[in-house]
């Protein structure tokens, strides 16, 4: 492993944390999606931060994108809205970018990247959730088309999406397989449900979907027919590591909050951060931004490599949901009653932090992949 941060990586981390400080906190806007940030984060080109110049990105390095987003999640308050921008770069216009025929590059990605059209993924059903494969929704084919049947749930952006990435089953038997398909909002059969109402996250909508003999061009399958189960396993790689890594950002963000309270709150007469069981919390903090970082910059390495880091996401994504939610946790207990109220907005943190353990594949299920990894090189 051989990374070296630049000082231009370093100026564009500050460049985003400028950015979010002074155009994405408002909090209006924490529990409703807003287009006006929308086209604030699409002008600043984010959005493209790893697309080539040829679709209007800014072609830059995949660890640059991580020092960007990890930027972003410490001076951007909304998580909610950190995740619809997340949710649309790389597991919507990022499988386009990488699996895509020319033809389906040229028809959705710049107008992705321009933050025209806004970006989804539909996998979860509501009876296949850990167990994906387990899809009911089906592709028949009709010669020039496809027709779709079957619910998604759960999407997250599906209010205000234009372009789904929707998986469906299109060969059953002994082996069943799987296809992906790029699906306009506007598209025969195609339905979006009610926007569902969540414990957090409030900024990013979230509906079930619905594909009632839906209608989908030949050209819109993405990457090869019947070989969506790779795409998935690749969306949810990108997911696990780059939906993850504001939360560094996030994680730091709270420490600070909290480094700021112990050293100003006092109690018997002495500040509360010179209680050990107070300071050990804040220890742990750093240690868990600490390693995150460190296995973020290492997949994001990886990935300038060409190479897979299936099992690295899975550890960071599991590593990095759990210290979060337990940073958000003992910084709750560091504010006392102060924390338990709406003013301080620790609530909100954690309630924003507890869905990224069931997001992305739940921790219970990074486990078992990441213990069939090591298991496989031994047995
Ligand atoms: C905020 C949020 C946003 C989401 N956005 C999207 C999206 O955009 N697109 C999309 O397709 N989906 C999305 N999802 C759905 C998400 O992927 C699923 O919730 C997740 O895969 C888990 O499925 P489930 O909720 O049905 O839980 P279940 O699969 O029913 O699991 C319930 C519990 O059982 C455990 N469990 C199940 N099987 C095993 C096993 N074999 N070993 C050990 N434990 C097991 C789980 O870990 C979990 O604790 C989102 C979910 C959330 C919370």
């Amino acid at each position: 492993m051989d990374f070296f941060i630049s000082k231009e990586q370093m100026m564009l981390k500050n460049e985003i944390i400028d950015f979010a400080k002074n155009h994405l906190n408002d909090n209006k806007y924490i529990e409703t999606f807003s287009m006006e940030m929308w086209k604030e984060i699409s002008d600043l080109g984010l959005l493209g931060v790893t697309v080539s110049e040829q679709y209007g990105g800014l072609e830059e390095s995949y660890l640059t994108a991580a020092l960007m987003f990890e930027g972003l999640g410490y001076a951007c308050k909304n998580n909610g809205f950190i995740f619809v921008i997340n949710n649309h770069i790389w597991v919507g216009q990022n499988l386009i970018y990488l699996y895509g025929s020319e033809e389906l590059k040229e028809k959705y990605l710049e107008k992705m990247v321009a933050g025209q059209k806004i970006g989804a993924i539909a996998i979860t059903e509501a009876e296949a959730g850990s167990d994906a494969m387990s899809m009911a929704t089906h592709a028949e084919d009709k010669g020039d088309h496809y027709v779709l049947n079957g619910t998604k749930m759960f999407i997250s952006n599906g209010p205000i999406a234009d372009i789904f990435i929707v998986f469906a089953v299109t060969s059953e038997g002994a082996f069943k397989r799987y296809t992906a398909f790029v699906i306009e909002k506007e598209f025969e059969g195609f339905q979006v449900c009610e926007d569902i109402k969540k414990m957090g996250l409030g900024a990013c909508p979230t509906s079930e979907i619905v594909l009632d003999n839906c209608i989908v061009p030949k050209e819109n399958v993405l990457g090869r027919f019947n070989m969506g189960a790779n795409i998935m396993t690749a969306a949810l790689e990108w997911e696990r590591c780059y939906e993850f890594a504001p939360h560094v950002g996030v994680m730091q963000r709270i420490m600070e909050k909290c480094l700021e309270h112990v050293n100003n709150r006092k109690q018997f007469n002495r500040l509360i951060g010179e209680n050990q069981s107070i300071s050990h919390k804040i220890a742990d903090m750093q240690m868990s931004i600490e390693l995150s970082r460190l296995m973020l910059y290492k997949i994001a390495w990886l990935k300038d490599q060409g190479k897979s880091a299936f099992m690295e996401s899975s550890i960071f994504k599991t590593y990095v949901s759990e210290n979060y939610i337990k940073t958000c946790r003992d910084a709750l207990q560091i504010f006392g009653a102060y924390g338990y109220t709406k003013d301080y907005e620790i609530e909100r943190e954690l309630r924003d932090a507890l869905a990224c353990s069931i997001y992305s594949g739940t921790n219970e299920m990074q486990k078992n992949t990441i213990y069939n990894m090591i298991r496989s090189r031994v047995v």
